[in-house]
């Protein structure tokens, strides 16, 4: 099977888009609610045996509640926002890095007028992401703080 190979340099275009980069829709499958999200994926060599994307969240959007085995290392590069993880929220800005731990609920929210950038790291190989069953999703809304997030 032949491979494009991405060229050694791909240089950043107005910061948020790079060279050679596809701007994607954030999901293939829009069965998971979303609201305002795209996905750029920056590294997927096989060989690093880990993807690097980067998202944006418009301002008012959110990514989809979810969960799965694997885990997320982010990193926080434009604009702010609320993240919940587990059943912590916490704000984000700037180089804040975000661990989501496997099995983990979480999803992010863009806060204030300028979209919400991040860098998001995976294992290429992972499984599909959980989404909450309405017992669930009341379960995490009996922590009030969660639900205050949940209808930020
Ligand atoms: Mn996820």
């Amino acid at each position: 099977m032949s491979e494009t190979k991405p060229a050694l340099v791909r240089a950043s275009l107005n910061g948020y888009r790079w060279e050679e980069v596809p701007n994607l829709p954030y999901k293939d499958n829009a069965s998971a609610p979303f609201k305002a999200v795209s996905r750029q994926v920056l590294f997927a060599d096989p060989q690093l045996g880990c993807e690097l994307r980067y998202f944006e969240v418009e301002p008012g959007g959110y990514s989809s509640l979810e969960r799965h085995e694997h885990v997320h290392a982010v990193m926080i590069l434009r604009g702010r926002g609320l993240c919940l993880v587990g059943e912590q929220v916490s704000e984000v800005q700037p180089h804040d890095l975000v661990n989501v731990p496997g099995w983990t609920w979480h999803q992010f929210r863009a806060t204030g007028d300028e979209p919400l950038g991040f860098l998001c790291l995976v294992n290429q190989v992972r499984d599909k992401p959980q989404l909450p069953t309405e017992e669930e999703l009341s379960e995490l809304k009996s922590n009030p703080v969660v639900a205050a997030f949940l209808s930020s």
